[in-house]
């Protein structure tokens, strides 16, 4: 959210190289005309938006540059903790770096691998052809965002939220059990990029109180950098609780709006409750504002 004095800055959000709906260049202009002007690309398991802009944005003249917002580079991985698949959000990243460059294409081999598991198990539940409708997809990263929409299109459920409740979620009939990296190694592969690294939306891995404190406290003691403190539909209390977990262990703090598509009516560019002032947030070092 803007508020006097401040620049907006969004620093989650997807491309269709991973879940979103739009390419880099449609959703810096939809950033744009939402006043965005720091936007943070952090596709899943992917880069793929980074390489594509870097090419399209040398192509246009400065004049047509001016209304978009500068991009920080990130990324949003996958990892293993607490017995959940927990997101590690790389921000400021050197999206050249050949450790990171090499483990995004471990990610996305393995996303393959899991998706093909994952429509084995549907196929014994009789929902056969899902395989074929993902291969014909562009996406770098393959997700089970990709995989629900599939299954809504194939009328096998009404709904994506369905789609996971009833199947591919983590307590559903073909939930395929991954073993991502531990997130040990997502921070330090951020890190080896030069990057920050962030627990991505602590409050969406249905951990009870006492299992997010174990995880956050474990963010902290192998060095994570920030907590993602403020995104749409965050519960007021778990922000205040979330905020006093940063101040303990002295995290920074992070925002966005996870957006992934102009049809999810529930998220808007740029828009979510404003940071704590009492936090510093992890943009302070790399941005001046
Ligand atoms: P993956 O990274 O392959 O596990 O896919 C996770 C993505 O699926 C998330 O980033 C969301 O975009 C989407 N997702 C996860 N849970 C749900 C849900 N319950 N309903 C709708 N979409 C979901
Ligand atoms: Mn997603
Ligand atoms: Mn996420
Ligand atoms: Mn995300």
């Amino acid at each position: 959210m803007q508020y006097p004095g401040q620049q907006l800055i969004d620093l989650h959000s997807h491309t269709h190289f991973s879940d979103g709906e739009l390419d880099p260049m449609a959703l810096l202009m939809l950033m744009a005309e939402h006043g965005v002007e720091h936007l943070a690309i952090t596709d899943h398991d992917s880069m793929g938006a980074h390489y594509e802009l870097r090419q399209r944005l040398s192509e246009l003249n400065h004049t047509d540059k001016q209304p978009l917002p500068n991009i920080i580079p990130g990324i949003e991985i996958s990892c293993s903790a607490a017995n959940r698949e927990i997101h590690v959000v790389g921000l400021n990243i050197d999206v050249d770096n050949p450790v990171l460059v090499a483990f995004v294409q471990q990610q996305q081999e393995n996303r393959k691998r899991r998706i093909g598991l994952y429509c084995d198990k549907l196929e014994k539940l009789g929902m056969i052809g899902a395989m074929e409708e993902l291969q014909k997809l562009s996406a770098e990263a393959l997700t089970r965002a990709h995989l629900a929409k599939v299954m809504v299109e194939k009328g096998w459920v009404p709904d994506n939220a369905r789609a996971f409740k009833r199947f591919i979620g983590r307590t559903g009939k073909a939930y395929v059990k991954m073993q991502w990296p531990e997130m040990e190694q997502a921070v330090d592969v951020i890190h080896a990029a030069g990057g920050m690294a962030v627990l991505a939306h602590p409050s969406r891995y249905q951990l009870s109180r006492k299992q997010l404190k174990l995880l956050i406290d474990q963010f902290a003691d192998i060095g994570g950098d920030a907590l993602e403190l403020t995104y749409p539909n965050i519960d007021p209390q778990m922000f205040r609780w979330l905020s006093q977990q940063a101040e303990l262990h002295g995290l920074r703090g992070s925002q966005g709006s996870d957006f992934h598509s102009p049809a999810w009516s529930w998220v808007k560019p740029g828009v979510f409750p404003p940071m704590p002032e009492s936090i510093p947030p992890v943009w302070q070092s790399w941005l001046a504002t």
